[in-house]
């Protein structure tokens, strides 16, 4: 069977060069897998292979920058076995390469990135279908930083739909304003290993330096209180639309993001297994119908 997509975008094609592999090693700690498919583009190779699953969690989790749903992702792959696809990883993978290994594109759409802007619809789209196949993968996925613009949410459903999948639930982790800005300027990284702290609520043991790997903890540039309240902008001009989008489907689960990181995915998990169980029945369902 032939598949098409549909594209509302231009193509420009951004898949990283072969020699990026070293570099999107060293983002990926081994404990997420090394996600090469995702994080290389079409070149790249998982090492794990997914795990079969008879209904695959599909999710999409939403939420201004700073609300902690990169933690989420994280522990609910952990949980759910499907692998965390954020593009913002793939950015920053990006970015960490000497520049004669970047495309035009990528250096143009980090340029944005650095801002704090949204990078354009049409390298994020190519970007995405790019790597169409871990959307497909028996594993699942777990979304996180895209959608981000309504046009993005059409074109993913357009392409689920034309792959015959379907999401099982859209996560919108909530948090005022001010906790939010107090998050991110806080935030560090560690250049090496990635780990991640803050300065206040969860210090290294020596100020400036990883706990795990003795690295020099960085602050992420688009952390910083200029790229801060633009990323904030956009995400109140561009994303919040799409809770509206995605209440529609009744696909959508709106889960306070106060606490820590293991009560808000207590808070979570029972939201998520409802839409789970409503999509598995379906699933049998419309196996019955065919069979008749
Ligand atoms: P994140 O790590 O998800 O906060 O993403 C970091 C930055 O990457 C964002 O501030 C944007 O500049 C860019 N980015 C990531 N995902 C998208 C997206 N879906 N649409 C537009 N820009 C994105």
């Amino acid at each position: 069977m032939k598949l098409v997509f549909a594209i509302p975008f231009p193509v420009i094609s951004i898949t990283a060069s072969p020699t990026a592999l070293a570099y999107i090693q060293i983002m990926d700690p081994s404990k997420n897998g090394n996600r090469a498919a995702w994080l290389q583009g079409p070149a790249g190779h998982c090492e794990v292979p997914p795990t079969d699953k008879v209904t695959p969690w599909r999710l999409i989790l939403l939420g201004a920058p700073g609300v902690g749903k990169g933690t989420q992702a994280d522990l609910l792959r952990a949980r759910l076995g499907a692998c965390h696809l954020s593009t913002g990883d793939v950015f920053r993978a990006a970015g960490s390469r000497p520049e004669c290994d970047q495309s035009p594109a990528m250096r143009e759409a980090l340029q944005f990135m650095r801002r704090g802007e949204l990078v354009p619809d049409s390298t994020v789209w190519e970007l995405v279908r790019e790597r169409r196949a871990c959307l497909r993968c028996r594993g699942g996925f777990i979304l996180d930083g895209f959608p981000r613009t309504l046009g993005q949410a059409l074109s993913l459903e357009q392409l689920m739909k034309g792959e015959e999948l379907s999401l099982t639930a859209v996560v919108s982790y909530e948090l005022p304003a001010e906790e939010i800005v107090a998050r991110l300027a806080g935030r560090r990284t560690c250049e090496k290993c990635k780990a991640v702290y803050h300065i206040v609520q969860r210090p290294p043991q020596m100020a400036g330096q990883c706990d795990h790997c003795g690295g020099k903890l960085f602050q992420r540039e688009d952390d910083r209180p200029e790229s801060i309240k633009v990323r904030l902008e956009a995400y109140e001009q561009s994303t919040k639309p799409l809770l509206e989008f995605y209440k529609k489907s009744g696909l959508l689960c709106q889960i306070a993001a106060t606490g820590t990181p293991e009560q808000i995915l207590a808070r979570t998990v029972p939201e998520i297994e409802h839409h789970h169980l409503h999509q598995a029945a379906e699933q049998l369902w419309t196996a019955a119908e065919n069979r008749r």
